[in-house]
């Protein structure tokens, strides 16, 4: 049990580094706990920026199995910081949380955000204070973190999936339209073998999409080695292992269509950051400003509809 209000600030940001996915909750939950709380009594504060950059730097241990209430504390925390923070004046055309995003293959920044001390420890990162003390940068942090947290729960997040995934969109495109133009052998093996052991929720529901999506052709004669649809189903069953018991909270015909692979290719991408969830959401007409909106696009991410769509997956791949 880690004995947080005895800390000095210096201590904590030391505890907050050392969190990992893995942390035992008895050791984490405190110290999100802590820090959320302290967040959430003023945040818009002068001392903001302390408190969200330890929410950020914890976003590991938040995004995989943190406790409930601690999950809850740190995303009322973080959503109320953005809200106080985002519309402050700023004479910066943009802010440094925006140069990162590219970064966010797998989601979770494991590089310096600056926003302890004011200060990137990176030679070519930004050098300026003001720009990374910014209320609308540490807005923009806050965003990024709760969205890795619960996707598609934040609106404002600057469109755009990373680079590397818009290029896996377009050979697997070659390959679900028919049309490979890399050996789709080594493709498929690849997207079948590239989960990480604790995928975000939205890596995970991506991985499961893009299976989905490609199915039909791993299970069709175009694959003659059968190690390939042998990857595909050893991957599909683990990630299913790995599904969290976030409860469905969908009505009848909430759960997205699945029928089209090009589509689906397309979103099994868009899922795994907070840019290409933005991009999706674009897609659909999300406005930044109306929070009500119809489409649930965060049933892609909701483990009953992936338990399903895992199913259809391995009956496609395993059948005769
Ligand atoms: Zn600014
Ligand atoms: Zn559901």
């Amino acid at each position: 049990m880690t004995d947080t209000p005895h800390l000095t600030l210096a201590q904590l940001a030391d505890a907050w580094q050392h969190l990992c996915a893995t942390s035992p909750a008895d050791e984490a939950d405190p110290l999100v706990l802590d820090c959320a709380h302290r967040l959430a009594s003023d945040p818009g504060g002068e001392h903001a920026h302390v408190w969200v950059s330890g929410l950020v730097t914890m976003s590991g241990y938040l995004a995989w199995r943190p406790g409930q209430t601690a999950e809850r504390a740190a995303l009322d925390a973080l959503h109320a910081a953005a809200k106080a923070l985002a519309d402050r004046p700023c004479s910066h055309d943009n802010h440094p949380y925006e140069a990162e995003m590219d970064a966010l293959e797998d989601e979770i920044w494991a590089g310096d955000h600056g926003l302890l001390t004011g200060e990137l420890a990176s030679p070519d990162g930004d050098t300026d204070t003001g720009r990374i003390l910014c209320p609308v940068n540490i807005a923009g942090w806050a965003r990024l973190a709760a969205e890795v947290i619960a996707p598609f729960s934040v609106r404002r997040i600057p469109v755009g999936a990373p680079r590397y995934h818009h290029s896996c969109i377009r050979t697997l495109s070659g390959i679900v339209n028919d049309y490979p133009y890399c050996d789709p052998h080594d493709v498929l093996t690849d997207e079948a073998t590239c989960l990480p052991p604790q995928p975000t929720r939205g890596v995970l529901a991506g991985y499961l999409v893009t299976m989905n999506a490609t199915c039909w052709y791993a299970a069709s004669e175009r694959i003659t080695d059968p190690a390939v649809p042998a990857a595909m189903v050893k991957g599909v069953r683990a990630a299913v292992t790995l599904l969290s018991d976030h409860p469905c909270t969908h009505g009848p015909g909430e759960h997205p269509d699945t029928d089209d692979p090009d589509h689906l290719n397309r979103v099994g991408y868009l899922l795994r950051s907070p840019g290409g969830r933005a991009e999706f959401a674009e897609d659909y007409g999300w406005d930044d400003e109306d929070e009500d909106e119809e489409e649930p696009l965060e049933a892609w991410v909701c483990p009953a509809f992936l338990h399903d769509l895992a199913d259809e997956t391995l009956g496609a791949l395993t059948e005769d």
